[in-house]
């Protein structure tokens, strides 16, 4: 048993992360957004999808951020689109390229040893993990806010989002929320599941004692099941990255070099900091309709898992009716066996439908 701390304690201090919202119209929250110059068609379409879903009703802000400057056509076209404030930043060159501890031989080598994995040869797609990974949250511009939701250009969101998730994050006391997992390609990680062993061994205090690693290991430990939350989408309190204990973990696995040794992504990164050192009731599923190419999650209802199949056939119905949904229900991807939906409900002792019937959908 790895992942256990028997002392009764919360490591990371959240008690001040919350504010009681009925305070305030909305919360101190941003969208952020990585994105290139030539990306702006799939952004617009992404923010038009995203203002129509959501941010029509609450206009928060949108932080673009970019390693190279913004054209002038970009911030224009952005900013007539986007309902809060638009703000551009430029990533600082110190966290866009290499550390001086990392050889760029062998660096070099790597991409070419990996050419046949998914953007294992490929230099910029590093640069941009270990930026999602250690370095967004310290933008100037993300200085002010304590949420963050990520929005990539080409996602949709085909239904109406009907609470203020920020708010809701907020007054259930969650920290990160996801909508998409599923199963990492273990050829771009080799070495994180030992580095984050590593780490931990070295800092049994910083576990919790409710944490949520039976999500990513379900041997005690043994093995990293490479089940991770996709980062695409994100929902989450900034101050998780900002505290202590993920600065150093981050630091540890980047002196490690996996960010460019091997092709390490910001979405298992999080995903073991997240399940590993929060405790298990921060984490939460965010039932929203999404897609990131090419799995979609369908707002399908999530139940205890007492609850009867028609019951949950008529709950998602529902949900989908009174959301607009406009997409085909059965391509849910969260109930299928490639995702980590399945684990993730039963660890919360959820269920939720495997499909739904083709006279329904
Ligand atoms: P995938 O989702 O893993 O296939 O990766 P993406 O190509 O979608 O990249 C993830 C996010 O980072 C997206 O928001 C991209 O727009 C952004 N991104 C990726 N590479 C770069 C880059 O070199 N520069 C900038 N500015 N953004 C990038
Ligand atoms: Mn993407």
């Amino acid at each position: 048993e790895v992942f256990v701390n028997p002392n009764h304690y919360d490591p990371i201090d959240y008690s001040n992360w919350w504010v009681d919202s009925s305070k305030t119209p909305k919360m101190n929250a941003t969208m952020v957004s990585l994105v290139r110059n030539n990306e702006l068609g799939d952004m617009l379409r992404s923010i038009e999808q995203f203002e129509a879903s959501f941010n029509h009703k609450y206009h928060y802000d949108w932080v673009f951020l970019n390693d190279v400057e913004f054209t002038p056509r970009f911030i224009k076209a952005i900013k007539e689109k986007v309902s809060g404030e638009a703000k551009f930043g430029l990533v600082p060159k110190e966290h866009w390229s290499y550390p001086d501890f990392i050889d760029q031989d062998k660096a070099a080598q790597a991409r070419i040893d990996m050419q046949n994995i998914i953007y294992g040869s490929s230099e910029s797609y590093r640069f941009m993990c270990r930026y999602q990974s250690g370095f967004f949250w310290r933008h100037e511009l993300m200085l002010d806010y304590d949420w963050y939701w990520r929005v990539e250009p080409s996602t949709k969101y085909p239904c109406d989002i009907p609470d203020d998730l920020f708010k809701y994050m907020n007054d259930n006391q969650k920290a990160y929320g996801f909508t998409l997992s599923l199963h990492e390609y273990e050829e771009t990680i080799p070495s994180l599941f030992d580095s984050v062993l590593n780490f931990t061994n070295e800092h049994p205090e910083y576990i919790p004692h409710k944490n949520f690693a039976s999500f990513v290991s379900e041997d005690q430990g043994e093995t990293y099941n490479g089940c991770h939350y996709w980062s695409n989408f994100e929902v989450a309190n900034l101050n998780l990255w900002r505290s202590k204990q993920y600065g150093e973990f981050f630091d540890y696995l980047d002196q490690r070099g996996g960010f460019f040794y091997e092709r390490h992504g910001d979405a298992p990164v999080h995903s073991l900091f997240a399940s590993i050192f929060l405790p298990m009731d921060k984490i939460e599923y965010l039932n929203i309709g999404y897609y990131h190419g090419p799995f979609w999650n369908i707002p399908y209802a999530v139940e205890s898992i007492s609850a009867s199949e028609e019951d949950l056939l008529e709950k998602t119905k529902d949900k989908f009716t009174s959301q607009n949904c406009q997409m085909d229900p059965r391509v849910d991807f969260t109930s299928n066996g490639f995702s980590c939906g399945n684990l993730y409900f039963s660890l919360n002792k959820l269920k939720s439908l495997k499909t739904v019937p083709e006279e329904d959908a």
